[in-house]
């Protein structure tokens, strides 16, 4: 899946503080690859890839996170942007009853849909709904309604197929106004393909009912074809929004991110099945952004790219030790930066043995994890040399590194002791190398 090849595509972006168009070149194809994919259009996928690109580039990488999250994350949001960032309810404030139009091709969903939104409107809203048909060129069409219609217990006007669908449509309003009903789904009959015949008769019954709603009804599963039907009828019909069916197919999203982008008007549900019962979401762009980047919880994706990260640079740092190398301040400050994303040395120190037998005071020394990005600053401040030589400074480089990072003497002896402390505990830890896997976050 698409997080997996983004992943892949980091693997090299170790310790790069930034992102920037060379090291993002890889990731940005693997997006672009994945869309195309999923039947995302190419427009929308330029333009999307290019957004992408502008967020990255400069983006500055925050020391507990790795790239590649970071980019990841800018995916996410991006997707989330296209798509609309919240959920738009249906928009019923209008002296009742309220009209539902429901326009679309023959086979997209639109007769289940008007089911389904009737049973939600009922169930979750307590509106008294009236559902009514306009289909006369399919007699099956009427009745397929009608039984539905009797299945969750919502009225249905007797639509007489012998008469014209704005007819039926200014009785079944009339209907509905006498019997002072909250909502009334217009049901239409729809083509296999586009055409003016059937715009037209949709542009007049919206003339008639003047819907509170007009959606557009769209099949996830037809991909690119869903864009252009999509981009006919926004262009004839004063469109409200748009629900996506069988969007509980093998159907990745694309379709959801196209459309949107191309008209414009919001996704207000997806159909998710069949059944009229449990068929129906409201649409929430983020779910809909984890599920194209092919994860269920981006969070957690997250949490493993960064585990991973974490593991193999403990594997680095043991090798390094093992080998021999000292352990220097270099070393110091990317141990602070791991353990900042670890949560800290109180939470390392539960786990590590041989810790209760350190003094109260070396233990609160290691324990205090909010000075973590002072002292972090403190290496800073230093040279290379003295970083790699810590014995070299003295204290006339102990006072231009205070001021240098902003901080005082004391604090910088303090850590030159804590640094003292860890690098006893790593020689001691590296002869057996046991221990010292655990120290670093590794699995025992
Ligand atoms: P219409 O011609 O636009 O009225 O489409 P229908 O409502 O008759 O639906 C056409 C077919 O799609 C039927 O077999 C429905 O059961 C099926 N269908 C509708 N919505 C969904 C959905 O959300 N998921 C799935 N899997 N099938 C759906
Ligand atoms: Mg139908």
């Amino acid at each position: 899946n698409l997080t997996q090849k983004l992943s892949q595509s980091f693997r090299n972006l170790r310790g790069q503080g930034r992102l920037s168009e060379d090291n993002i070149r890889d990731a940005l194809r693997d997006v672009r690859m994945a869309l195309l994919e999923a039947d995302v259009a190419l427009p929308v996928v330029k333009d999307f890839i290019q957004a992408v690109r502008e967020r990255a580039l400069g983006e500055e990488v925050t020391r507990s996170l790795t790239p590649g999250q970071v980019f990841i994350k800018i995916v996410h949001d991006e997707l989330v942007a296209l798509m609309g960032a919240t959920n738009d309810r249906l928009d019923l404030q209008v002296r009742p009853p309220a009209v539902i139009l429901l326009a679309g091709l023959q086979g997209s969903g639109k007769t289940t849909t008007a089911a389904k939104l009737a049973l939600w409107l009922t169930e979750r809203e307590k509106k008294r709904v009236l559902l009514v048909s306009t289909d006369v060129y399919r007699p099956a069409a009427m009745d397929q309604l009608r039984n539905l219609g009797r299945d969750i217990g919502v009225e249905v006007f007797p639509s007489d197929p012998s008469q014209a669908p704005l007819t039926i449509a200014r009785d079944a309003l009339a209907e509905a106004q006498r019997k002072v009903m909250d909502v009334l789904i217009v049901d239409t009959a729809g083509r296999l393909h586009v055409d003016e015949e059937m715009m037209r008769e949709a542009k007049d019954l919206a003339a008639v009912v003047q819907p509170a709603e007009l959606l557009f009804v769209v099949d996830a599963m037809t991909g690119q074809d869903a864009v252009n039907t999509a981009k006919a009828f926004d262009a004839a019909l004063p469109l409200t929004g748009v629900i996506l069916t069988k969007a509980d197919g093998d159907a990745r999203g694309g379709a959801a991110l196209s459309i949107r982008a191309v008209t414009g008007k919001p996704i207000k549900f997806i159909g998710v099945g069949e059944k009229v019962r449990k068929g129906l979401e409201p649409f929430h762009p983020d779910r809909m952004a984890s599920r194209i980047l092919g994860m269920g919880d981006i969070v957690s994706l997250v949490e493993q790219v960064q585990q991973d990260v974490d593991q193999e640079q403990a594997q680095r740092m043991t090798e390094k030790l093992r080998k021999g190398k000292g352990f220097d301040l270099e070393d110091f400050r990317e141990q602070l930066r791991q353990l900042e994303r670890m949560g800290g040395m109180a939470s390392l120190m539960d786990k590590l043995p041989g810790m209760g037998e350190l003094s109260a005071e070396a233990q609160s020394a290691l324990a205090d994890q909010k000075p973590m990005r002072r002292l972090e600053a403190i290496i800073n401040s230093m040279t290379p040399q003295e970083r790699r030589h810590p014995e070299i400074i003295k204290a006339s480089r102990r006072r231009r590194i205070a001021a240098g990072s902003g901080t005082t003497v004391t604090e910088v002896n303090r850590l030159l002791k804590q640094f003292e402390m860890m690098q006893k505990m790593f020689k001691k830890m590296g002869k057996g190398g046991k221990g010292l896997g655990r120290l670093l976050g590794m699995n025992p």
